[in-house]
């Protein structure tokens, strides 16, 4: 079975004790988790190390970076590379959100960049595709999420993108409350893991974890981690509090 993960995404939230408190309150409940259950902090680059030293001991569950430079060091002030995450043991990493495309104005080509430096290091991406409502409006969707894997990952080889995640999030469901419905999800993480097959290989397809994002809540996880090609979520606003999150990740298959 491929993996099946709920990584949070914290985004810039949180003051560190409310991270610590947050984290500490989730792993006193207990969880199935096992090499094929997964779950994934991914927390603001000051507390990786705090959260790292909390979640020590916990088996399968881990951290990830929310993102890193797409170049390898120099004189790039505020920046973090690869490899700086790599020396303090973070092994997932966040590539392009569509908070980071709108914001920061990373493109399909910059993220090719940084998913290079990723696999140089021994990172493994969160790979985040999805369209803008406008685009799911004129029907389009599929092709835009192809055309943002082929200009990003396609680069690489089967061996590169072995270990990678992928994560389909309708920009139009992030943050916003309104979900896929679990036929819109599923259709799409077909589509990503047919045009996977068609580049690459079968094998390769069936191995990617596909998560979905887009207003995960308790209420409606289950649902949709039950469709077949979703292996659970990448989770923004619902993974901020306890007893929501703890829910979410009783609803991994
Ligand atoms: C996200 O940040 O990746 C996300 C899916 O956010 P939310 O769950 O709040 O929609």
């Amino acid at each position: 079975m491929r993996k099946q993960i709920a990584a949070a995404n914290w985004k810039m939230n949180l003051t560190i004790q409310q991270a610590e408190t947050l984290v500490s309150d989730l792993l006193s409940a207990s969880f199935d988790l096992n090499q094929e259950r997964e779950v994934v902090f991914a927390v603001p680059f000051p507390y990786l190390v705090s959260i790292q030293n909390i979640i020590a001991g916990k088996e399968h569950v881990s951290v990830a970076a929310q993102n890193c430079y797409n170049k390898l060091s120099g004189a790039y002030t505020g920046e973090v590379s690869a490899e700086m995450l790599k020396s303090i043991g973070v092994p997932y990493v966040i590539i392009g959100h569509s908070e980071r495309r709108e914001y920061f104005n990373e493109t399909n080509a910059v993220l090719a960049e940084k998913v290079s430096i990723c696999f140089e290091y021994g990172l493994k991406p969160i790979f985040c595709c999805g369209e803008a409502l406008s685009i799911r409006e004129a029907g389009t969707q599929n092709s835009h999420v192809e055309n943002q894997l082929k200009e990003s990952l396609f680069h690489l080889t089967e061996e590169h993108l072995t270990g990678f995640v992928i994560a389909y999030e309708p920009i139009w469901a992030i943050g916003t409350g309104k979900t896929a419905t679990s036929e819109q999800a599923q259709e799409m993480h077909a589509h990503i893991r047919k045009v996977l097959a068609t580049q690459y290989s079968e094998a390769l397809a069936n191995s990617i974890s596909i998560l979905y994002g887009g207003s995960v809540k308790a209420a409606n996880a289950k649902e949709i981690f039950g469709q077949p090609d979703v292996d659970g979520g990448l989770v923004g606003g619902s993974s901020l509090i306890a007893t929501e999150f703890s829910v979410i990740i009783n609803s991994l298959k």
